[in-house]
Parts: C-alpha cells; sequence; structure tokens
C-alpha cells in the first residue's frame, strides 16, 4: 500500500499516533515542544527538519520504525550524536539512537557490545576498569558505531588498525524490517558493505568489538612557534619514515582564538605542533621522543606516560555542538611542496586564521595490512591522511571554507592520491565524494548489493550509495 505518498503532515500526525502507542521510546513531531532540540546535530551547521523523530529505545522500536517509514514512504536518517551528517534528514523519519546506550565489557573474550548511541568515552571508561581498550579515535563523544562504518582512524590505529577491522559484529535491522547478526560468518555480504561503506545497507541497533589491553601510554603534543613550521614538518616526514607500529601521531597547525578565556601564552597565537600515542613500553615511547628533544627544544613538551582512560586529552577535541565544517583528503607523501602548500593555507597570506585548523594524520601499519578485499573501506595504502576542520556559522563561513578547501587541494594536488576519507568529510561533499573513499571496484559492489536490501533507498541520508 503505496497512498500514503499523498499523506499530508497533518495525516502522518494521525498516523504518528497509533506509532507511540507501538513502541516503547519517544515519538516527536514538528511542532511539538521537544522537536527543536530533538532535530539538532551534535554540528550546528546542520539544520534539518524530519517529518517524524523516534528517540529508539530498542531493536524493535527500531523495526517498528522502519515499517512505519515504510508504510508511509518517508526515507529513514540515522544519528546517534550528529558529528557526521551526511544528508539533512529534512522530512524523513530521523531515528535517534542516543539512549540505546548500554555497554557491556567481556573481560575474557576481550570485546564490548555497544547500544547503538553509545559515546566512545563511555566504552573507554568501562573497558579500561579491566586492564582494556577500544579503538576509539581523538573525541570521546563522537559516536563509536557511526565512526565504525566509516572506518575509525585513532591513536591505536597504526598498532591494532581500524575500528571497522576490528568489529565481532553488528545487530542490525535492514530496510525490509528484519532484525540480523551480520558478521564474519553470518550476511558476509552486508558485514564486508558496512565496514566503510557507512549505514546506507542498514541499521546498526548493536555492535561487538575487539579490545585491546592498553592500559598506560606515552603521549601528548609538541609545541613550535609556527615559524619554525616548515623545519618542524620536515623533521616530521623523517620521524614517521621508521616509526613503529605502536607509535600513531600528526602534526598540525592550531591558530589559538583570541578568546579571553584562553591562557595568556596560547591567546591568539599559532603554533605547528607534533601530537601522538605510543603504546609500547613507556621507556621506548621516550626514547622516540628523542627524536624531537634533542633537535630543538619545544616551547610546550607535554609528552609523558599516561593512562589511556585519558586518550580524549592528547587532542583536546571540543566537546561542546559546534557549527563546523570538515573536509579532507589522502595524501601520498610530505613533499616539500605539499608542505609549502599546507603551510602557506594554513598560516594564511593575510594571517592566520583562528577558525580553520589543519592536521596530517599518519595511518598506516596495521591499517594497511588488511586485504582490499576484506572490506569495502579504501585507500589503505595511503599513510597520510589531511583533516581540515572549520569554524562556520553562518552560510558566507561555509562558502568562504568550501573555496578555501578546492584551493588547498588544488595547490596540494600532486601530492593527493585521489581518494578520501569518508570519516573526515561531511554534507555535500561526502555525497559527492563516496566513490573516493572506498576500496576499487568498491561503489559498484555497494550498488549491487544496494540493490538487494534497499531498493527503494529507504536508508537515502547515510553514505550516498544509489541502487543499481
Ligand atoms: C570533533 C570530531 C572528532 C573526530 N575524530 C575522529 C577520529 O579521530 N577518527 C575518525 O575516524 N573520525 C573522527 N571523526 C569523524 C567521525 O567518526 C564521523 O563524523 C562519524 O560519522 C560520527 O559518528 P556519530 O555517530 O558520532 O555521528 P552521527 O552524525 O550521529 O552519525 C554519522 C552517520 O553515521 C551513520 N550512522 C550512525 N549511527 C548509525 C546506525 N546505528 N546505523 C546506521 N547508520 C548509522 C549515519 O549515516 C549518520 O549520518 C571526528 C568528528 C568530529 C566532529
Amino acid at each position: 500500500m503505496n497512498l500514503e505518498m499523498t499523506l499530508s503532515p497533518a495525516a502522518i500526525a494521525a498516523a504518528a499516533a497509533q506509532l507511540q502507542m507501538d513502541i516503547e521510546g519517544q515519538v516527536i513531531l514538528p511542532g511539538e515542544p521537544a522537536y527543536d532540540e530533538a532535530r539538532l546535530a551534535w554540528n550546528r551547521k546542520v539544520t534539518q527538519y524530519p517529518a517524524v523523530i523516534i528517540v529508539a529505545q530498542s531493536a524493535q522500536d527500531v523495526q517498528t520504525a522502519v515499517s512505519f517509514a515504510r508504510q508511509h514512504n518517508l526515507g529513514v536518517a540515522v544519528q546517534a550524536t550528529g558529528h557526521g551528517n551526511i544528508r539533512p534528514a529534512d522530512d524523513g523519519l530521523l531515528i535517534l539512537t542516543r539512549e540505546m546506550n548500554d555497554v557491556q565489557i567481556d573481560p575474557v573474550a576481550h570485546t564490548a557490545r555497544l547500544g547503538a548511541g553509545v559515546q566512545w568515552g563511555a566504552v573507554l571508561a568501562a573497558a579500561q576498569q579491566h586492564g582494556l581498550a577500544p579503538l576509539l579515535g581523538s573525541s570521546p563523544t563522537v559516536g563509536a558505531v557511526g565512526y565504525t562504518l566509516g572506518g575509525g582512524l585513532g591513536w591505536l590505529g597504526r598498532k591494532y588498525g581500524l575500528s571497522t577491522d576490528n568489529v565481532v559484529a553488528f545487530e542490525v535491522v535492514t530496510p525490509d524490517g528484519r532484525l540480523l547478526t551480520v558478521s564474519a560468518t553470518e550476511n558476509k555480504d552486508l558485514f564486508w558493505g558496512m565496514r566503510g561503506g557507512g549505514g546506507s545497507l542498514a541499521i546498526v541497533t548493536s555492535m561487538t568489538i575487539r579490545l585491546f589491553p592498553v592500559t598506560q601510554v606515552y603521549a601528548g603534543n609538541l609545541f613550535y612557534p609556527a615559524a619554525m613550521a616548515p623545519e618542524v614538518f620536515r623533521h616530521y616526514r623523517a620521524w614517521i619514515a621508521n616509526a613503529p607500529d605502536e607509535l600513531t601521531t600528526s602534526v598540525l597547525i592550531m591558530n589559538f582564538p583570541p578568546l579571553p578565556e584562553m591562557p595568556d601564552f596560547l591567546r591568539g597565537q599559532s603554533f605547528v605542533m607534533v601530537r601522538g600515542c605510543y603504546c609500547g613500553p613507556v621507556a621506548e615511547g621516550e626514547a622516540l621522543l628523542r627524536h624531537w628533544r634533542d633537535w630543538q627544544a619545544p616551547v610546550i613538551d607535554d609528552f609523558k606516560e599516561m593512562p589511556f582512560s585519558a586518550a580524549a586529552t592528547i587532542s583536546n577535541d571540543p566537546v561542546d555542538p559546534m557549527p563546523s565544517f570538515n573536509s579532507g583528503a589522502w595524501l601520498r607523501e610530505l613533499s616539500d611542496e605539499a608542505i609549502d602548500a599546507l603551510i602557506r593555507f594554513a598560516l594564511g597570506s593575510s594571517g592566520p586564521s583562528p577558525f580553520i585548523f589543519t592536521e596530517v594524520r599518519h595511518a598506516g601499519g596495521a591499517i594497511r595490512r588488511v586485504a582490499a578485499e576484506t572490506a569495502v573501506f579504501g585507500n589503505r595504502d595511503a599513510e597520510l591522511v589531511l583533516s581540515v576542520v572549520g569554524i562556520a556559522p553562518t552560510p558566507e563561513a561555509q562558502q568562504y571554507l568550501a573555496a578555501y578547501m578546492r584551493d588547498l587541494q588544488e595547490a596540494l594536488r600532486p601530492s593527493l592520491t585521489g581518494g578520501v576519507y569518508m570519516n573526515f568529510l561531511e554534507g555535500v561533499e561526502s555525497q559527492q565524494r563516496i566513490r573516493d573513499g572506498l576500496a576499487p571496484g568498491g561503489y559498484e559492489w555497494l550498488s549491487r548489493l544496494k540493490t538487494q536490501v534497499d531498493p527503494d533507498n529507504l536508508l537515502r541520508y547515510s553514505f550516498n550509495v544509489t541502487p543499481a
């Protein structure tokens, strides 16, 4: 029955009253007091006006919501935190998973079973109580599932690989409403396509991941004056050429805003920084840092032994919601020309912009050693990934940042592989560049899978995969 194509918002509201009786969670409609808070994403740049919002409590709620969406011809969007929006959930049914936040650690099997809405900080805290660590990224408030579906590159990445390579199983609701287990032995095609292919094939209701025995690390940041950026980038290039897998690092240019709440030594200042985490024996981590300490004394040196439970302090990513522009690309190398372009753009010809942050992260190691055909995640051979984050409070700022990124990519062209890391993109760019984020031939396979499991493109707000 597809009569509902013509249903008005008022008719959807009437149908939603029945939906509210059928689910444990909450149904929220436009005009209701809770609507304006529920439609927010962590990324405040996103404005979205879903026809219906569901705050799901269980896999059964998700199944019921999917069936409602099919009946009423609504697309389905899923949001845990709104850090990684691809397409605003306008006119669709938005499932918020934020209350499905159960974390169960199995200290014997070294695994964790996570509800769909769990944020990494909660997993880290629970796992560390058992001397274990998940493969979280730089921010504790990013959602574990969204991060993992896009790949998942964090401070233990070179040693243990991507988060997506360490999924034991997903429990999912398919676009036709079935509840399935997806793993290396069950529904293998979906398992291949969901690891790097985003949420375009099914809705994850829980995920079981592997954990690793990491409790103490040698980690932190080195700050050098921005004027030293050319030498620091070149010294970084030499450092990572021989880095062991235990060492995952990045080099970045940080322009601290001139805000009164900033400490004096940071306010309005620019630095070139080296940050990272060594997860082997602490003495070896300390020895690796001699490359820097014996070279030039940093202005600030806070590399030290620390508990991995404090991993979020390595990057100190913003926790509070903000309007953020995110872009990036895989780099083949840090050539002299690429270094010069990165620095020229990050520090600006008319002075550094406090609203743009440029980081190059070192990948490779265990990420690279996984065979390309294991999952649809692509670009495993590239070892350096550029991430550009800008604060974009207005449409003008968004346009400025998009143009800035286009110009930067043009300047970097000889060193770009042509690939992108989907987790570092959002919005229109992530819709347009999905093919460049996947393994060779990956898009075509994903599109065929999509035809089988979601021919009507119900999950049309996630990675942009069109049924064949
Ligand atoms: C401050 C910050 C720091 C970051 N650091 C890192 C990092 O260190 N490493 C890294 O790899 N990435 C990083 N990212 C990128 C991040 O991994 C992506 O933005 C990711 O998509 C966020 O997932 P989320 O669930 O928090 O966001 P959401 O916006 O809630 O979800 C993102 C997308 O994932 C899909 N999705 C979410 N839940 C489900 C589900 N249950 N079923 C199906 N699909 C689902 C949806 O398509 C959704 O649009 C960072 C982003 C930010 C803003």
